[in-house]
């Protein structure tokens, strides 16, 4: 017999991974929905997880199995981890974390639109993600109200052709490549049909925690647009590109496909030099361009992933002193009433 503590330190569940890579619905459905699957895939034993599971404040669990695959067994300070594992700290109310930091309800001129920046507007084009981060700041928006009927679709896309300043369309969500494809390709179509857009981007998490979403089907759809289409990923940490994301990568360059990285600075996950210079270098090796590195926005329940503005700026300016000046990207910050995202030079 084996003992439990024994057969609980096997690693990650490979079986489900034997699929045809381009069946990302099926990985998708078989995502770790709650801590203990999550936990108990990483070895952790039954004890240990009960002093590190906490109530997920209305916000469940969710990480596709090539992400979790990504994560050092039995390591509780594994920085993919701690992006997706509800904490006790959720629970601290602070005065200064509430569930709409940008005040992005005052920039939607109607459902599924946010047009807060000249030249670009942004589409909610789906409302949920592959993976649940719970640092993210729209982990209280209110999706359902947005829920997009078609009619409301004909609405927005009414809208992006009434404003001509708009010339270029940003899918975002959720996460806009959680879509089936003939969603997305329906959307895409409606876009290409408006003349004065130029630009289509999709903000996306998945070609990071779940590569195989990048089918033959959708780089071929991308590359015959007539938009010039640039694609932002997110990711935090270098140990979140392995293999499997950097052939995604290959794939959509080979299609024309632009690729630039978002990431957020959080606490214990990536706020030291050592890993900010490792991720911009990780993501220049596979194609991906370093764009933005937002600080945290306070979001109630985010407390725990805060890095102040000062130590940004300070981590910007180590970052400057020894790498390559396109490795380095913008600290940037939403502030409510901007033109623009709001940058932060290092100091
Ligand atoms: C970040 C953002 C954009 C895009 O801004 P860029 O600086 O062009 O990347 C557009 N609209 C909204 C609401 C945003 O938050
Ligand atoms: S993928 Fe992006 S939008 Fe979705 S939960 Fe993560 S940070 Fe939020």
């Amino acid at each position: 017999m084996i003992p439990q503590s024994a057969a609980q330190v096997e690693p990650l569940n490979l079986i489900k991974h034997s699929r045809e890579p381009d069946d990302w619905r099926a990985q998708l459905r078989d995502a770790y929905r709650s801590p203990q699957q999550l936990l108990s895939a990483l070895g952790f034993s039954t004890i240990q997880q009960a002093s590190m599971i906490a109530e997920d404040q209305g916000f469940t669990t969710l990480v596709p199995i090539a992400f979790a695959q990504k994560m050092r067994p039995q390591d509780p300070t594994d920085p993919l981890l701690l992006q997706v594992l509800p904490q006790h700290q959720e629970g601290l109310a602070h005065a200064d974390f509430n569930q709409d930091p940008l005040q992005e309800a005052n920039y939607n001129p109607q459902p599924g639109i946010v047009h807060k920046y000249k030249g670009r507007a942004l589409l909610i084009a789906a409302g949920h993600c592959a993976i649940n981060c719970r640092y993210c700041f729209r982990r209280h928006y209110p999706y359902g109200e947005q829920k997009r009927a078609r009619s409301q679709w004909q609405q927005s896309l009414n809208y992006i052709a009434q404003h001509h300043d708009i010339e270029e369309l940003i899918l975002s969500g959720g996460d806009p490549l959680a879509l089936t494809d003939s969603q997305l390709f329906e959307i895409i179509g409606a876009i290409e049909a408006i003349p004065h857009i130029k630009r289509l981007r999709i903000h996306s998490r998945l070609p990071i925690v779940l590569p195989h979403r990048i089918t033959t089907k959708l780089c071929q759809r991308l590359q015959q647009s007539r938009l010039a289409c640039v694609l932002v990923v997110h990711a935090n940490h270098a140990n979140e590109l392995g293999e499997d994301v950097a052939q995604a990568c290959e794939k959509l360059r080979n299609h024309q496909v632009q690729l630039l990285n978002q990431s957020v600075l959080l606490a214990q996950v990536n706020d030291n030099l050592a890993s900010l210079k490792l991720l911009s270098e990780r993501l220049f090796t596979i194609g991906i361009m370093p764009y933005y590195l937002h600080l945290p926005d306070q979001v109630a329940g985010t407390t725990h992933f805060f890095v102040s503005l000062e130590k940004g700026q300070s981590l910007m300016a180590l970052m400057q002193a020894c790498m390559s000046g396109y490795l380095v990207p913008k600290l940037v910050r939403e502030e409510p009433g901007k033109q623009s995202k709001t940058q932060y030079l290092p100091r």
